[in-house]
């Protein structure tokens, strides 16, 4: 039985695990099927990395044939180089933004995590070396995996992992759970618009970014909150206010709770850009 309070790898359907971490780090999780495993997140250390091996051999010893990242982002591809010979998979636009942002990725993360900067410096990017624009399918025997594109949103190349005989979806960091989402490099018109297209998709769980099991809920409430945040801060940007002045005039009380609420000036920041025509 799954109950949403859970860390750690949980089975969510036959073959189907989410690898979900406490403290709202980073989300992942494998698929094992008749002809190997799909693993799905790089992670951002080699001791996650290694934690989520480990996983994996308590359950298979079937071969890690594939390794799909959500996006380009650090903390789902740095240690992608733990789980290889996988071959890795991706959107075309998350092989191109991984390869543009690393240097700038590796500084950040080596800054906000001094005791990591060392590993994070050492590090190779592992891109995508499969890419795709609109669907991938994966046949592992019984187990059909859909990779599913439908636009930018957290980043330039978000992908969906869809199991639909199983009901279950990796969203990576398109859908958080119960906290606010990275924004620096969003996309949020588009964002509200890729979330409803997951909507549409026929499922049940949804093994989110960062925080806790989901479902078709969570999405709705991350669409809510950026639809609402778009809102009002299109009105501060029509009545001709500053960004400062929209991020001071923002009331969201419905997600008080959501850790990230104390600081939007990024996701105000990249609203605006994209009514100046900047993104
Ligand atoms: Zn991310």
């Amino acid at each position: 039985m799954v109950t949403t309070a859970q860390t750690g790898a949980i089975q969510v359907a036959d073959g189907v695990f989410a690898f979900i971490q406490e403290g709202g780090a980073t989300n992942g999780g494998f698929i094992v099927g008749d002809e190997g495993v799909v693993v799905i997140e790089g992670f951002m250390t080699k001791a996650v990395a290694q934690k989520m091996l480990g996983e994996i051999k308590r359950v298979t010893s079937k071969p890690i044939r594939f390794l799909v990242y959500t996006h380009f982002h650090g903390d789902h591809t740095f240690a992608g180089g733990n789980f290889l010979p996988a071959v890795v998979i991706g959107h075309k636009e998350c092989r191109e933004e991984l390869l543009e942002k690393w240097a700038p990725w590796v500084e950040r993360f080596s800054t906000n995590r001094p005791d990591d900067a060392a590993e994070f410096r050492a590090l190779k990017p592992i891109p995508p070396e499969i890419i795709f624009n609109e669907k991938l399918t994966i046949h592992l025997g019984n187990k059909r995996v859909e990779l599913l594109y439908f636009g930018r949103a957290h980043t330039r190349g978000d992908i969906f992992i869809h199991i639909a005989r199983d009901r279950v979806v990796f969203a990576g960091d398109a859908v958080v759970n119960g906290r606010v989402p990275a924004f620096m490099d969003g996309y949020p018109s588009s964002w509200i618009n890729v979330l409803e297209q997951l909507q549409a998709l026929d499922f049940t769980t949804l093994v989110p970014g960062h925080g806790l099991l989901g479902s078709k809920q969570t999405a709705a409430d991350l669409q809510g909150f950026i639809a609402e945040l778009r809102r009002q801060t299109r009105q501060a940007h029509d009545a001709g206010r500053s960004e400062a002045e929209a991020l001071s005039a923002v009331r969201l009380p419905l997600y008080a709770s959501w850790p990230g609420m104390q600081n939007l000036a990024v996701p105000v920041q990249r609203m605006y850009m994209e009514w100046r025509g900047q993104l």
